[in-house]
């Protein structure tokens, strides 16, 4: 494990003591939250829960989940899983020990979770008993030319209600065991997607609310928690004012923000990007530092009018802007929390929001 020490262990402590933006970091893995609170992390901004899913056993249940054509059979598969969530969660309130930590539920690109050899095929037409050829006509129904554009974030939870209902009752068993076994309270901030407009919020806060009571009742546990939502697009911007009314939180997932703002792909742009800056059109890559002119003016507007209906509404980024310094001085002075970052990144985080509670860069000769 990496370590801070000597000097720069003491520099990041006067760092600590001006600045006033929180730092926490983006880890979903028991490394990575370990390796962010050794860098000074304050809490986990953001755990992309889809990235627990990748590997062995875990990919085949999700391939089943997402190719079962009823809801039992997705029950069947999303029941496979839900132990192994609620492991994950119970580490990771272990680790970060009472730090705040903010769980996204599932916002899978889907094409990075459908079979993609016949090999892959086989196996899922296996398990839900039917034949390749049907296996593969499902999934070239759920092919979509635009994968980060289509069914993704809340629009798979609106979907399938019963994949975020499962992932609620893993990070609730998970709170009511920790809280258990440790006696103090764990408060999980639950996390939605890609909301456009409020009313999937509320649809999804519903679905998270009801786990929590039957979690509660069935482990005599008293359960707290904030469901608040991801501000990726600029229409949740816009709307952050009836937005707020149902969010206890915003955080601004700027990676999709500055992708829908700019209608720039943040997986293909980069060649022409390059020109672009060549020529003088943009100063820098908006997706590596924040294009405060116009994805900058959609966080402020969204600040405000979430702040007018809820004040002291707890505002947070979790693009990876929030490990860039010039970004980080624009989140200082926007009135952010707090900003969360890749792990290795949250010493700069911390001297970032260091130098803009004094004033802005240092400027050397
Ligand atoms: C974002 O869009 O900025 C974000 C943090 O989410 P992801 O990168 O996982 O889409
Ligand atoms: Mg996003």
């Amino acid at each position: 494990q990496p370590e801070l020490s000597g000097d720069f262990a003491e520099l990041m402590v006067w760092a600590d003591e001006v600045r006033r933006l929180g730092v926490r970091a983006n880890a979903e893995t028991p490394t990575d939250a370990a390796t962010a609170r050794k860098f000074g992390a304050e809490g986990i901004g953001l755990c992309r829960t889809e990235h627990m899913f990748f590997e062995g056993d875990r990919i085949v249940a999700v391939r089943q989940m997402i190719l079962a054509d009823d809801e039992k059979t997705r029950r069947t598969a999303l029941a496979k899983i839900q132990p192994m969530q609620r492991e994950d969660f119970v580490e990771l309130f272990e680790i970060m020990a009472g730090l705040p930590v903010t769980i996204r539920l599932l916002d899978p690109p889907l094409h990075e979770f459908l079979p993609k050899t016949h090999a892959d095929m086989e196996v899922v037409a296996k398990d839900l008993g039917v034949d390749v050829a049907e296996i593969e006509a499902r999934a070239h129904k759920l092919h979509e030319f635009n994968p980060m554009l289509g069914h993704r974030g809340v629009r798979l939870g609106i979907s399938y209600p019963e994949i975020y209902e499962m992932q609620a009752r893993a990070i609730f068993e998970a709170v009511a065991e920790v809280q258990k076994k440790n006696g103090k309270s764990v408060i999980p901030e639950i996390m939605i997607p890609l909301v456009a407009t409020r009313k999937e919020l509320d649809l999804m806060k519903v679905v998270v609310d009801q786990v929590a009571a039957e979690v509660s009742q069935l482990s005599g546990q008293k359960l707290d928690y904030l469901v608040g939502t991801m501000i990726e697009l600029p229409r949740a911007a816009l709307r952050a004012g009836e937005i707020a009314e149902s969010a206890d939180f915003f955080s601004f997932g700027t990676n999709d923000l500055t992708q829908t703002t700019f209608g720039l792909s943040r997986d293909d742009s980069a060649s022409f990007l390059e020109k672009y800056q060549q020529r003088g059109i943009l100063e820098h890559d908006p997706f590596a530092s924040l294009d405060i002119e116009g994805v900058g003016e959609l966080i402020e507007i969204a600040c405000e009018r979430g702040r007018k209906v809820r004040n002291g509404l707890k505002l947070g980024i979790c693009g990876e802007h929030g490990g860039d310094p010039a970004s980080v001085f624009f989140c200082h002075k926007a009135g952010l929390d707090y900003v969360s970052c890749s792990p290795f990144r949250v010493p700069i985080a911390r001297l970032a929001a260091a130098q803009a509670a004094l004033g802005g860069p240092l400027k050397t000769e």
